[in-house]
């Protein structure tokens, strides 16, 4: 019989890019051909029914929306940076966060977007160029190779979205479905490494000494790669300062229960939510009340 993949159908996100457009502007111009609302929990997100197709669209094409999923855009969101802040996207290509962090600093501060592969560090290059942020550096390299000291000691937020295996996203669990599917032994080699390198730069992140909040995010569904992530590092976190912080109290998909203190901890499912997302919040103790600056 002929393999059937299960219907996903999701409705379409876009993320208004602030920088070139105001919310009310694309709900009137978006309005005009299709149903559209503001998402309820994410600021700037606009949701219109499922297979909208927008990739030839005048406001898709000089960037002032991005198609972006919600979970995808929850990850700036929690990082919360301010106009001014000074901010390290740790693996940045190709680039939806890091020019949804400039929008939410409305263009005012510095983001560094690093990221090793060549490739992929010029498509970086381009989504900059299209939402029109002037304060993007764009460093072509490997994030472990920064040093904390060095001349990006003074960033006070780093966004770490490393490479991952991709579980939570809708086309890689079909693959996971196809009944020819034999990979396990190589899987579980390859997440092994992906989880090593994972750990190793949350760690580097968690060492730079200006840093004041930290988001750990993948759109992978494994332990392995995230709850396993999040709590290797956590007696370093803890010897630097930092603790587990709540991001989206009101969801209740929070981290699976492996560790205390999991909760804080956000999941979306790949089902229920139509991608599976994790995110992890670290905030340096006692810069809550400083987060204006
Ligand atoms: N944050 C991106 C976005 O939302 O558009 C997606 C990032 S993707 C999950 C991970 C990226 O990290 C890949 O482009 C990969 O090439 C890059 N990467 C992997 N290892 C890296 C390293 N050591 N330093 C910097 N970038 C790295």
């Amino acid at each position: 019989a002929l393999y059937q993949p299960p219907d996903i159908t999701k409705p379409c996100y876009v993320r208004v890019n602030t920088l070139k457009l105001d919310v009310d502007s694309a709900l009137h111009e978006l309005g005009k051909q299709f149903k559209v609302q503001k998402d309820d929990m994410i600021p700037h997100l606009l949701v219109l029914p499922p297979h909208t197709d927008l990739h030839n669209h005048s406001l898709v094409l000089n960037g002032s929306i991005f198609v972006q999923g919600k979970a995808s855009s929850m990850v700036a969101a929690v990082l919360d940076p301010k106009p001014g802040w000074e901010v390290l996207d740790a693996c940045s290509a190709p680039g939806n966060k890091t020019v949804h962090l400039a929008a939410l600093m409305k263009g005012k501060g510095k983001i560094i977007a690093c990221e090793l592969n060549k490739d992929r560090a010029k498509r970086l290059e381009d989504t900059v160029r299209l939402s029109g942020a002037a304060n993007i550096e764009v460093l072509h390299g490997d994030f472990l190779n920064i040093d904390p000291k060095g001349p990006f000691s003074k960033v006070s937020a780093i966004l770490l979205d490393p490479s991952c295996s991709g579980s939570g996203t809708a086309a890689q669990r079909l693959d996971h479905l196809l009944p020819s599917r034999t990979t396990d032994v190589v899987d579980t080699v390859r997440l092994n490494k992906l989880a090593a390198f994972q750990k190793k730069a949350l760690a580097h992140a968690l060492s730079f000494p200006a840093v004041k909040r930290i988001v750990y995010s993948t759109c992978s569904i494994n332990q392995i790669e995230n709850e396993d992530v999040v709590n290797s590092v956590l007696p370093l976190a803890t010897s630097n300062g930092f603790q587990l912080a709540t991001p989206f109290p009101q969801w209740q998909r929070r981290g699976l229960p492996v560790f205390e203190g999991s909760e804080h901890l956000l999941r979306t499912d790949p089902v229920e939510d139509k991608e599976g997302f994790f995110i992890a919040l670290f905030v340096k103790k006692g810069s809550e009340k400083n987060s204006e600056e």
